[in-house]
């Protein structure tokens, strides 16, 4: 239904969206997630171009979207979008609010503009605030206005925008069951949320955007239960995490040493913690992983939830476990950490990790 190739949009100097590239299916509910900044509201308005991406192609329905002579008006009458501010008319009720682009877009007869907005807000629970202002009415109810909305002009696509970061928490779960029934009718959805619970739940599949680009995208049980790229895991686990791409022959300790401080001291690491951590890190590369190897990636981090600490080191290769060859070293490093394990990744490459207690 919708097919997004290399797009690309600069604002100014500053690159937005460096290479996003994805395909959208009829009927799939997709869910974005990602930092803040990473440009996912810019994603979505250059969907229905609110903004005008600077080059790459929008396909929808085959049609492309950027070409000269395409309908945009008709395009995106076939998008409904629903903002994380509304967006209502203040001065129009509730019923004039649905009716007015039926009305003069579609050009429905107010007889039916109205049967039809009646219906919608049967669907959202609002049938009895056909007539009230949204003033009158709670964060909470206005969004679910604002969905009624979109959905009056019938639309094939409906995207949303962080439909619930701007209400009160007590609100949040009518917007999202509203959004999780409207997900079940088949009208297919891209959803831009923090609600990590409720994209799980909803999802058919989820893109998670960094560096300008879908950096990771899968299935809600793949992006959250097993995430393979080290942002989509920092993302997803909560974690301040250092990533470093590793081969022996430029193995740059000065390099890690200063980004290992700056994470040790962004979490207040008290200084026995520091040497514990140098101390199991240096033996376990020099001792146990790069006898087996050329060429790691390693990850850092500190858990924002719990305060643990830790680091992996993932290489490609099938290999032994390494902690058995070297019984000395690996005493050394069970007695300093809280655990060592040597494992493999879902995609088959050994992996150990190392885990410290944040009050070691
Ligand atoms: P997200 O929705 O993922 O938080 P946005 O798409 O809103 O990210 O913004 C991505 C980046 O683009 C941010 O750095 C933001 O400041 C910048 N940006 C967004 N819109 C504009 C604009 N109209 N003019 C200049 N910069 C913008
Ligand atoms: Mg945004």
């Amino acid at each position: 239904m919708i097919e997004i190739r290399h797009l690309k949009k600069n604002f100014g100097t500053l690159t937005v969206l460096k290479d996003v590239n994805a395909v959208i299916r009829k009927g799939e509910i997709v869910s974005i997630i990602g930092p803040s900044g990473t440009g996912k509201s810019t994603l979505l308005r250059c969907l229905n171009l609110l903004e005008y991406p600077d080059a790459g192609e929008i396909l929808v329905n085959g049609v492309p979207l950027l070409a000269p002579h395409t309908d945009i008006p008709a395009i995106r009458r076939k998008m409904g979008m629903v903002f994380q501010h509304f967006n209502l008319f203040p001065h129009l009720t509730v019923l004039e609010n649905i009716t007015i682009a039926p009305r003069k877009l579609l050009r429905r007869s107010a007889a039916e503009a109205k049967k039809k907005a009646l219906e919608l807000l049967k669907t959202v629970g609002l049938e009895n605030k056909a007539f009230a202002l949204p003033s009158e009415l709670s964060g909470g109810q206005q969004q679910r206005i604002a969905i009624a909305r979109a959905l009056a002009m019938e639309p094939e696509i409906i995207l949303f925008d962080e439909p619930t970061s701007a209400l009160d928490p007590t609100m949040v779960d009518e917007v999202l069951s509203v959004i999780s029934e409207l997900a079940k009718t088949g009208i297919t959805m891209i959803i831009v949320t923090h609600e990590m619970r409720f994209a799980r739940n909803v999802s058919s599949r989820v893109f998670f955007m960094e560096e300008g680009c879908v950096y990771e995208e899968g299935t809600p049980q793949q992006i959250f239960e097993s995430p393979k790229r080290p942002k989509t895991i920092a993302f997803i686990k909560r974690i301040d995490m250092e990533y470093f791409a590793l081969a022996r022959e430029d193995f740059d300790e000065v390099h890690i040493r200063s980004r290992a401080r700056a994470l040790a001291d962004r979490h207040h690491l008290s200084e026995e913690q520091r040497e514990k951590f140098r101390g199991v890190f240096i033996s376990t590369l020099r001792d146990v992983v790069f006898p087996v190897t050329e060429k790691i990636d390693l990850y850092m981090g500190v858990s924002k939830t719990n305060g643990m600490l830790g680091f992996a080191a993932i290489w490609d290769g099938k290999t032994a476990d390494p902690f058995t060859r070297v019984p000395e070293v690996t005493r050394y490093i069970l007695e300093n950490s809280r655990s060592a394990t040597f494992s493999y990744t879902e995609d088959g490459r050994p992996e150990v990790k190392v885990l410290f207690d944040r009050q070691s």
